[in-house]
């Protein structure tokens, strides 16, 4: 796993300030702002909005065939409108605080110990130590928030199986038919 230190070095280096166009939360190309939720990431996004979780939330998108002529995806999704995540009003998140990881550590994520970028207008932009520091924090939270996910799904696979016929999403905290 990669240590704080070396990885704020790297972000350092690259640079970064959100100029707050909202282009990542908008869609600019098929798919460029699915912001994919663990169910916590749920409740804690319904909460900061006072919203029931089945209105923030929705199928991620992406369905597998399962047994029985089942179809089933794993975790949920932002909700969008046109095309915009749903609670971005204006320049500002309506859920800052409570955002989603995937949001916390835009243009940033780690596969494995390789800091992947994602093309941002806010990349280049000097940082301080203690912000590239807070970035990498975030950044090594979520890859184990990640894991922790992972590793919940593949136990609720281990013993439950999308019900026949059914299109289903599967999270750490069970498998959940859906209609419609
Ligand atoms: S939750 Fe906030 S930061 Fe994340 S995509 Fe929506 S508006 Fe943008």
């Amino acid at each position: 796993m990669r240590g704080v230190d070396d990885l704020t070095g790297e972000i350092r280096e690259r640079g970064f300030r959100c100029t707050r166009c909202g282009a990542c939360c908008s869609e600019v190309s098929e798919g460029s702002n699915l912001v994919i939720l663990s169910p916590g990431e749920v409740r804690q996004v319904a909460k900061a909005a006072d919203l029931p979780p089945g209105e923030v939330a929705e199928p991620y998108p992406e369905f597998l065939d399962g047994p029985g002529k089942s179809r089933y995806t794993f975790d949920w999704c932002l909700n969008r409108d046109e095309g915009h995540c749903r609670f971005l009003e204006g320049e500002k998140c309506r859920v800052y605080a409570a955002r989603p990881w995937i949001c916390r550590t835009y243009p940033f994520m780690l596969e494995g110990d390789r800091l992947i970028v994602s093309e941002c207008p806010g990349l280049g932009t000097e940082m301080t130590l203690e912000e590239a520091r807070a970035v990498a924090s975030a950044l090594i939270e979520r890859q184990a928030a990640e894991a922790a996910e992972e590793e919940g799904i593949r136990r609720v696979l281990s013993t439950t199986s999308p019900p026949p016929g059914e299109t289903a999403v599967v999270d750490s905290e069970g498998v959940w038919p859906v209609h419609g």
